[in-house]
């Protein structure tokens, strides 16, 4: 016997109680909160005397604009206020352990490259002369068009050739550093001859391989077997050939990236540490470094729970900073040698908050039938014996009722495959079957223990509620590793949610579902929801999805890009719609896979005037129908509610 998770408890539902099932405190970084109506709210991390704006306004002003659901809000508050946080804390620690350098961060271009996300890092980042981390041309070329500041870092990671190498040496004429951070040794003595021949001095950065080993969904990134970075040896080899070529004084920079989303403190710390011997063995070789880059790492606490698991963290921002400036600190002063700018490439924590999918709950599915089926005349033995489970249900014998009804509904199914039961009959025991498991699943409700072989009794009974949007599209990770994302309603939230769900998307994928959450701090296969009213929509949030899920998702049923739409919350308490994208309409998802849209609409029409000859159709037919095949070109890929 185990504790029943499912008993349900007397105490009235309050906004309280909500707050508790969803874990908001505990994973909104106090960006989101439930406010008096059972709203979610935002709250303006700029200004604390702003009012807060329901998301529900938000979703009713997408409407009244016609931008139709599932919609990607990002919010443009959030994202600066994250790298305010970001810049701020390492600022604080600086000051009061005294260390005798500044923080300088980078943005990895990677972890989402919309141009509205990238700009927005660029101009509110200019203050603390935030950059951009790039690994490829095209990212640097991002980065080279919207960085505004002067002073700027530019860190370059990733193979390099000429092309790639001689944009970032023109770059630091513009009066940015940019930075080569060598990862294989062919773009060595590339970037020797180009920046001899262009007369450019370049600033150059290695990235040594990491042994420190992380826990964590990407501790593979980190260890001996890492596919990154140089060896002792190769490390060694750099600094000769350098000194060869009268150009150790422009390495600069040591590079060490132990892998992303780093859920312990532990890891980060021995992390600097190694990275610190590293880095003041290489100044006794003689470079002369000035930057230490810890790359990304600063995890995410998806599940809330602060813990030193995969997807939550058990530090805090602060202790991060405390955790890399102290120790680059101490170990260097018994060295000493004298601080370096510390660089972080932090990208999951500073994008993550800021977006949130909302999609509208289309359908759901009951697994309980409204009715217990009457008795009729000549029913099947077995049927009987199933009816007479309900007259010995009780507590003390629910194990063998769960048992006996699995056995009779067992045998129904062999009767029936040897042709000895209709359809009509199975189709009475199957009513009558569900209708028993829900008997059993109201006693075993009030039960304080469970037997342990129905624990997933309630679970697996669960409603099904079918949600606009495609997994693949814009939760890939879900689907890839697992990722947790909170997931709860936007409103109604004081109302009880008195339904037990999982999620299905719109995709005919049956891999298209989520039915892992985090409940009251604990992962949970269902999460609950309320019952949807027939005349009002229901929607759902999908939070802290700004890092990585963009563009890793993919077309899957040609379902495309969601809306996206960017709002910023005003000091007087309400917002700005201040950036919106359509969505790909279906005349774009087929291009995307080379159909050519024109020769599409041209082949329809060729078929209609076709059946025109033939009389199957009139001339009038003809034109409704290229009208709604021409509209639906057009369209949007998802659902769309009748106007
Ligand atoms: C991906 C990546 C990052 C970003 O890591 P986060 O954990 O998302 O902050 C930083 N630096 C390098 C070199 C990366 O490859």
């Amino acid at each position: 016997m185990i504790k029943n998770k499912f008993k349900q408890n007397s105490i009235p539902w309050s906004i309280e109680q909500a707050n508790k099932t969803y874990g908001i405190e505990h994973w909104s970084n106090h960006y989101f909160s439930i406010d008096y109506n059972g709203d979610l709210i935002v709250n303006n991390p700029n200004t604390l005397k702003a009012s807060p704006v329901s998301l529900k306004t938000i979703i009713d002003g997408m409407r009244e604009r016609e931008l139709e659901m599932p919609v990607l809000l990002r919010i443009e508050n959030i994202l600066d206020e994250s790298i305010r946080l970001l810049n701020e804390s390492f600022r604080q620690v600086i000051d009061k352990v005294g260390y005798q350098n500044r923080y300088q961060g980078v943005y990895p271009i990677k972890v989402n490259q919309q141009a509205q996300i990238v700009e927005e890092i660029a101009q509110f980042g200019a203050q603390y002369q935030h950059g951009f981390e790039v690994g490829s041309k095209a990212e640097m070329i991002a980065a080279l068009s919207t960085l505004e500041t002067s002073g700027s870092l530019i860190i370059c990671n990733g193979y390099k050739d000429q092309e790639f190498i001689e944009l970032g040496l023109e770059a630091n004429k513009l009066g940015y550093k940019c930075f080569f951070v060598i990862e294989t040794l062919t773009e060595l003595p590339i970037i020797v001859e180009r920046s001899q021949s262009l007369g450019i001095r370049p600033h150059i950065g290695v990235r040594a391989k990491m042994t420190t080993k992380v826990s964590g969904h990407w501790g593979a990134t980190s260890g001996d077997r890492s596919v990154f970075g140089l060896s002792s040896s190769q490390l060694i080899y750099v600094v000769d050939y350098l000194k060869q070529h009268q150009m150790l004084d422009c390495l600069e920079l040591l590079h060490c990236h132990l892998g992303s989303q780093i859920p312990n403190i532990h890891d980060i710390r021995s992390g600097v540490l190694e990275a610190c011997r590293y880095y003041s063995d290489l100044c006794k070789e003689g470079a002369q470094l000035d930057f230490i880059d810890l790359g990304g790492g600063l995890a995410v606490d998806y599940t809330g729970r602060q813990s030193a698991n995969g997807q939550s963290r058990n530090y805090s921002l602060n202790e991060y900073c405390e955790n890399i400036v102290d120790t680059i600190k101490t170990t260097l002063d018994q060295q000493g040698l004298s601080h370096p700018v510390i660089v972080t490439e932090s990208g999951r924590a500073v994008v993550a908050y800021t977006s949130v999918l909302l999609f509208n709950i289309l359908d759901v599915v009951h697994f309980e039938p409204p009715n217990m089926p009457e008795p009729g005349d000549n029913q099947h033995q077995l049927i009987k014996n199933m009816r007479e489970i309900l007259t010995y249900l009780k507590p003390q014998r629910i194990q063998e009722c769960f048992n006996d009804v699995q056995f009779y509904r067992d045998e129904i199914h062999e009767l029936f495959k040897r042709g000895q039961i209709d359809l009509r009959m199975r189709s009475v025991s199957e009513t009558l079957y569900f209708c028993i498991l829900h008997r059993i699943k109201a006693v075993l409700a009030e039960m304080e223990r469970v037997p342990e072989a129905l624990e997933g009794l309630t679970e697996s009974l669960a409603d099904i509620y079918y949600g606009n949007f495609s997994l693949f599209q814009s939760l890939p990770d879900s689907w890839a590793i697992d990722q947790l994302f909170p997931i709860m309603p936007v409103h109604r939230l004081n109302e009880a949610p008195t339904r037990r769900a999982i999620l299905a998307d719109i995709t005919c994928d049956c891999d298209g579902k989520i039915e892992r959450f985090v409940v009251e701090g604990q992962e949970s296969r269902t999460l609950p929801l309320h019952e949807i009213k027939p005349e009002e929509d229901y929607y759902l949030g999908v939070f802290l999805v700004g890092a990585y899920q963009e563009t890793l998702g993919d077309l899957h049923n040609l379902f495309g890009d969601t809306n996206v739409v960017s709002v910023r919350l005003n000091a007087e308490g309400g917002f700005d719609f201040v950036k919106e994208v359509h969505g790909d309409s279906i005349e774009d998802v087929l291009s995307y896979v080379e159909y050519q849209p024109y020769d599409i609409k041209k082949r329809f029409r060729n078929k209609v005037e076709a059946a025109v000859r033939e009389g199957r159709i009139s001339a009038k037919e003809r034109q409704q129908m290229i009208n709604t095949f021409n509209a639906s070109m057009q369209g949007y890929t998802y659902y769309e509610k009748p106007l």
